[in-house]
């Protein structure tokens, strides 16, 4: 028999070898279609009695990342259909629908003949799931090999028996903290973890696994034997007593309660370890099936991994632009940032000259790339050949003529208009025609730069994050001439270094920056009222930001905050910012000199290490505070949600970002909005745009004008309509498709 995804040999002594080879895909994953080959595959191999015992591999590079997500939204999407005619029937379908995978591996399990997964390069959740059905498992040593159960980053958990089979192999801390974390382990954590049997040399991976069942392998998983004893001896032992009461607590300090697919982990596991195996499969199926049904793993799925993947994949790339093959960048500006974007450019693969105004600034630029290089060997993560083969393309220069050749150059000098137009009219006079030019810029227009130049068509900002190596994120800034050629070009060369794209219409902070000091100035609004700091930081953090607000103006520079709000009162008018804000800044950054912690004093102290930052004491001397029981920290949470989310819908309704999925994965990239909400925009769609106007009605009643919701949300209100209904991000004939 043949199969499309599958290809089944049986070798002299009996064994089967199936190697997954999913055809125009670069990774396998499991669709309808696999699982049903899979089942197929099971059944042939056991009436077969030439066949002894079955070995599965990969025949790509890496094993397999697990479900095909998509797979499971459509499943979000069947149930909503079904569920407004017959919410039982519904829960019924999508329950039957979960536990398709979970019947899958079982019957895998106790078919009767031993199976063997050979793990050759990443094996992630449902792959994962599959290999701890079969009997033996053998993992490559190969520095690729990563084995991990990563449901719950994207809102869900392992639901395909991973709860009950990681309880059963390994202690139940250990299985908690790999599930609720989804952390990556290598081969020999896997096998110290007892989730893998064998881990060997790469050209060894097949022999081994075949050698297993040669070895006499049982069919049998430990559970399904007489007189299985959980690691560690389940539940009721002492130690279980010492881990348990804790372990909701723990979960609730990391994630205030707002991962649902988290608490399920804690729930499967103690309540499955108390049962037989197949009710545990059972339980874990019903908290899978109640987990899909929340706003919160819909969200997630849609942003942090649909969509993220769409625009990662070009989604807003223009048609017709053919694919650029960009071989040398030319980096200007050998700073902070300019050196870090030479290292990611060169670390793709790209020549960089990277440029300053002499030689020494330059070499010095080159030298962060040198220090980065050394810590990714130190970390095991390139090798000594690939360090020097990296440095070996990242060419410091002073000179403007290096750039004759470069296909792209990205500038990052001063943040001042005439250094930068002095820039642009001597790379220009460099550069041949076709070279697209890239400003790095954060706060002056796109459009306005352009105009030093003398192909504004090719003129495009991309504003990097910082620190550039480790921000998933870049903006692309279209200035009012920048035309295709140039989108199509920065595209590619952010998908080239695998970071993901927002495509942004040009207007004074772009859009993350935008949002993140509405982030920043509700937070001296609150220090200003009086709240503690200490609440407006951990308020921030239950409502599930990763860094406080103040913590993220230290981070950024309080005197960077300072300079904006001076540059929008001069040229916006004194209206445009708050003046409550100003004194603020301007009482801390020129009377006290808290600059952040760059000088080591801003809104926090930062004593030598080891010692850790700690809130600045005299905060409460500048701003009396009241008692913190007279504050709700349910209201501190909604603010800072609620204004960020306004401003993201601010910048939809001007058409700075025109597709939700951009402001959506801009939120979570840029600055970590509640990633549980699964961005800014589905924030307001997961609540219904009506529940949060009326929620941002009654904030602006107490809390300022700036919470009065817009017009264009009270008219989607008013229609009933949400984001990515109005602004809905799939043309027409991709639906047809
Ligand atoms: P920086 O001061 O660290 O670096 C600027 C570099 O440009 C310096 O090395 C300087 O010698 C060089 N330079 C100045 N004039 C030059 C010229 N004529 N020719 C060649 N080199 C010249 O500044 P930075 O923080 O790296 O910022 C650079 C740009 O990136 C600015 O436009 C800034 O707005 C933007 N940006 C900064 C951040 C950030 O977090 N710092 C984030 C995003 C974007």
């Amino acid at each position: 028999m043949s199969y499309t995804n599958f290809t089944v040999e049986t070798d002299a002594d009996g064994i089967a070898l199936v190697t997954w080879d999913m055809p125009g895909k670069s990774m396998n994953v499991f669709t309808e279609e696999v699982m049903n080959e899979l089942d197929a595959i099971i059944d042939a191999t056991v009436a077969d009695s030439a066949v002894k015992g079955v070995v599965i591999t990969s025949g790509k590079s890496s094993f397999s990342g697990g479900a095909d997500l998509s797979m499971i939204k459509s499943m979000f999407t069947l149930y909503q259909q079904e569920k407004a005619a017959n919410p039982e029937g519904a829960a019924q379908k999508l329950f039957d629908l979960v536990g398709r995978m979970t019947g899958l591996f079982r019957k895998l399990e106790t078919c009767g003949k031993p199976w063997v997964s050979a793990i050759n390069g990443t094996c992630m959740g449902g792959a994962l799931e599959m290999s701890l059905a079969c009997h033996g498992r053998v993992a490559s040593n190969a520095k690729s090999v990563k084995i991990a159960l990563p449901e719950v980053k994207v809102g869900i958990f392992p639901g395909a028996g991973g709860t009950q089979r990681i309880s059963r192999l390994t202690d139940a801390q250990s299985a908690l903290q790999m599930m609720t974390t989804g952390q990556s382990l290598n081969a020999s954590r896997a096998k110290a973890m007892n989730l893998v049997h064998q881990v060997v040399d790469p050209d060894q991976l097949i022999p081994a696994a075949k050698q297993m069942i040669k070895d006499g392998l049982k069919p049998i998983a430990p559970w399904d034997e007489k007189g299985f004893k959980v690691p560690g001896g389940g539940i009721w032992t002492p130690a279980a007593a010492q881990l348990w009461p804790a372990a909701p607590a723990i979960l609730r300090r990391e994630t205030s309660g707002n991962y649902p697919g988290a608490l399920a982990i804690l729930k499967c596991v103690y309540e499955g370890l108390q049962v037989p195996f197949d009710t545990a499969l059972k339980i874990e199926q019903r908290y899978f099936t109640q987990v899909l049904q929340t706003t919160e793993a819909f969200s997630m799925i849609r942003s942090l991994f649909i969509s993220m993947q769409e625009l990662g994949k070009g989604a807003r790339r223009p048609a017709g632009v053919p694919k650029t093959e960009l071989k040398k960048v030319g980096v200007v500006g050998a700073g902070f940032m300019g050196a870090s974007i030479a290292y990611v450019t060169a670390a793709a693969g790209f020549e960089v000259t990277l440029i300053d105004r002499d030689i020494e600034a330059a070499t010095k630029g080159r030298g962060v790339g040198e220090g980065l290089v050394k810590d990714s060997i130190g970390k095991g993560r390139l090798t000594q050949e690939e360090g020097a083969a990296l440095l070996a393309r990242l060419t410091p220069s002073a000179d403007y003529a290096d750039l004759k050749d470069a296909d792209l150059v990205i500038e990052a000098v001063f943040e001042d208009r005439a250094v930068k137009k002095a820039v642009i009219e001597q790379v220009e006079a460099v550069i041949p025609e076709t070279t697209i030019f890239a400003s790095n810029t954060s706060t002056l227009p796109i459009t306005g730069l352009a105009e030093n130049s003398k192909r504004p068509d090719q003129f495009i900002g991309v504003h990097f994050f910082s620190p550039v190596e480790k921000m998933m994120l870049t903006e692309v800034i279209l200035g009012k001439n920048t035309g295709d050629r140039a989108l199509a070009v920065a595209l590619d060369y952010v998908a080239a270094i695998k970071k993901t794209p927002i495509v942004v219409n040009d207007v004074r902070g772009f859009f993350v920056n935008r949002c993140v000091f509405r982030y920043i100035h509700e937070a001296y609004d609150m220090l200003i009222e009086g709240v503690p700091a200490a609440m407006i930081e951990n308020a921030a953090k239950m409502a599930g930001m990763p860094v406080g607000p103040l913590s993220l103006n230290d981070e950024v520079a309080i005197d960077l905050s300072q300079k904006i709000l001076k540059a929008t009162v001069a040229d916006l008018g004194p209206k445009a910012v708050d003046e409550r804000h100003l004194a603020l800044i301007n009482k801390l950054v020129d009377e006290l000199d808290r600059r952040g912690r760059k000088n080591g004093k801003g809104f926090y102290e930062y004593p030598a290490k080891p010692a850790k930052k700690f809130l600045w004491p005299e905060l409460k001397i500048l701003y009396p505070q009241k008692p913190a029981d007279e504050i709700d920290v349910n209201t501190l949470k909604q603010r800072f949600l609620v204004t960020i989310a306004l401003e993201a819908a601010r910048t939809m309704e001007e058409g700075i970002v025109t597709d939700p999925r951009e402001a959506d994965v801009g939120s979570i990239l840029g600055f970590g909005f509640a990633p549980y909400t699964g961005g800014a925009l589905s924030y307001i769609d997961g609540m219904g745009v009506k529940a949060f106007v009326e929620l941002a009605e009654k904030l602006a009643s107490s809390y300022g004008d700036h919470f009065k919701p817009t017009p264009l949300l009270k008219d989607m209100a008013a229609k009933g309509e949400t984001f990515y209904g109005r602004f809905d991000p799939y043309p027409a004939a991709d639906k047809a498709a």
